[in-house]
């Protein structure tokens, strides 16, 4: 078990990173100061990739473990994006699979670093966060615009890197009102999986998040979530997944498969 803020890790199987506390996206349903991080000085509290790869290398993960970046900040903020490219690459070296959550644009000059780095579909995989369209400029008003984020799904097409749809949270009568508009996104940019997962909140419910043991933030779905989920079903040619870690093991499996 290690929970430094920085890191958080029950067992081998997982281990959340951060490269800083706190984050400038402003979005109105932040979990951030709910868990008692400031988003407002947080240059100040970037941690350099080497002392994380210290910690983690000395907390003990094996090449199964799943590198998780951000849970407590944006990992693609302008000021600690540096470090945690230099952990992209650290950890793909090194076998693990990682996946990355952002709401800002992950262009294809950046990631064309990570490319001769992995070694297979999906040892890397960048899931692009929304959770309204039509509302953004009000409800996520410091994350990068739609058009730009959107921008990151032609990894996929031009790189082969996997990229997600991240519909989470789901806003209740919010998200579900731009449904057509998520569509039109995922016919665009050719969108293959997705995840519609629960708001954090703090009513009481039987599970609690998975990057924290301090019982202060719990999944508590709404009925827009199954609602969202059987309409992007019906479209055929899309997965759409509950948790982001089931996008991890589809392709650790897939890959798994191959191999045999
Ligand atoms: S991008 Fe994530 S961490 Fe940043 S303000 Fe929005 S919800 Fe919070």
């Amino acid at each position: 078990m290690i929970d430094t803020g920085y890191l958080f890790s029950r067992d081998d199987k997982r281990i959340f990173v951060n490269t800083c506390l706190g984050c400038t996206g402003k979005c109105s349903y932040c979990y951030l100061s709910k868990m008692g991080y400031d988003n407002e000085s947080i240059v100040s509290k970037i941690k350099t990739s080497e002392e994380l790869i210290g910690e983690i290398e000395n907390y003990g993960i094996s090449t199964d473990t799943l590198i998780t970046l951000g849970c407590f900040s944006e990992c693609w903020d302008d000021n600690n994006k540096p470090e945690t490219i230099k952990l992209i690459k650290y950890f793909l070296q090194r076998g693990n699979q990682i996946q990355l959550s952002t709401k800002k644009e992950v262009t294809i000059q950046e990631a064309r670093q990570f490319e001769d780095l992995t070694t297979y579909l999906g040892q890397l995989v960048i899931f692009v966060s929304s959770a309204t369209i039509s509302q953004w400029n009000k409800i996520e008003k410091g994350t990068d615009s739609l058009n730009k984020r959107f921008n990151t799904f032609e990894l996929s097409n031009q790189l082969g890197i996997p990229t997600v749809l991240y519909m989470k949270p789901v806003l209740n009568g919010i998200t579900i009102k731009d449904i057509d508009l998520y569509k039109e996104v995922i016919k665009k940019y050719g969108i293959k999986d997705v995840v519609v997962g629960s708001i954090f909140s703090e009513e009481h419910s039987e599970e609690t998040v998975h990057f924290s043991d301090k019982g202060l933030l719990y999944y508590n779905p709404n009925s827009d979530e199954s609602q969202i989920k059987k309409q992007l079903m019906q479209l055929g040619n899309v997965k759409v997944f509950s948790r982001s870690s089931q996008v991890t093991q589809y392709y650790k499996e897939k890959n798994k498969d191959i191999e045999r």
